[in-house]
């Protein structure tokens, strides 16, 4: 099985794939965090990739689709993974129906209003390490917060500046918004509304996800 999780930036695509990850052992596909960490690594595919990334426009196909193609071939993805900030756009949703268009797929859509997004995006840390988002309200006030899950330091990223976020918002209507109808004409489609709180959030996800792992085995012929 595989989820794609559609929706705008900070909509909570992240936060949901680490918590399927967790409940369903998908690991979490994340192109945002596999190119980070590249950038971060200095490898040449993060030097490619840095300035797009910074303007908050997208990466070229050709790179993104380089990078899933590698991970979803790990052994860890045999069962499934989750899909976090990938596709997003059609080249990308065709060319992952080429690499592996016969696997059963889910298909979230996160939806959050404009306004919402911001204010989250403004006030959003990641862990500088292993990237877990954080939310700064949740953080303790006037200390220097770590992550609570490897210690590492938490910091804003670069692209969550108001400038930048605007663009990131443009680029989404313009590239990803026609992916939402192209996707909808698939059985496996759902609507999420992301402005409740995460575990509401994630129960909406669970049902759909365990009805649908149901209908998979039963047509594997697993459960009868
Ligand atoms: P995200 O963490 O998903 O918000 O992604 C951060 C940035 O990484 C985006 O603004 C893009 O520059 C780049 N990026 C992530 N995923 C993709 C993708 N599927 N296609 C192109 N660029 C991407």
């Amino acid at each position: 099985m595989r989820v794609i999780l559609l929706g705008p930036p900070g909509s909570g695509k992240g936060t949901q794939a680490a918590l399927i990850e967790r409940a369903y052992g998908f690991p979490k596909v994340s192109t945002g965090d596999l190119l980070r960490k590249a950038v971060q690594e200095g490898t040449p595919l993060g030097k490619k990739a840095e300035a797009r990334m910074r303007k908050g426009v997208l990466v070229s196909d050709e790179v993104v689709v380089q990078v899933v193609a590698e991970r979803i071939t790990q052994e860890d993805c045999r069962r499934g993974y989750v899909l976090d900030g990938f596709p997003r756009n059609l080249v990308q949703a065709k060319r992952l129906e080429e690499l592996e268009g016969s696997r059963p797929e889910v298909i979230l859509n996160i939806h959050l209003d404009e306004r919402a997004v911001i204010e989250r995006l403004s006030s959003r840390r990641i862990c500088s390490v292993c990237q877990k988002i954080f939310r700064s309200a949740d953080l303790p006030e006037g200390e220097q917060a770590a992550c609570d899950a490897c210690g590492g330091d938490l910091v804003r990223r670069r692209d969550d500046q108001p400038d930048v976020i605007r663009q990131r918002l443009v680029v989404y209507e313009r590239e990803t918004g026609p992916l939402v109808a192209y996707y909808k004409k698939k059985s496996r489609f759902y609507q999420v509304d992301g402005g409740k709180d995460i575990e509401r959030v994630f129960h909406k996800i669970r049902r759909i996800l365990d009805r649908e792992l149901a209908k998979v085995r039963e047509n594997a012929g697993v459960i009868r």
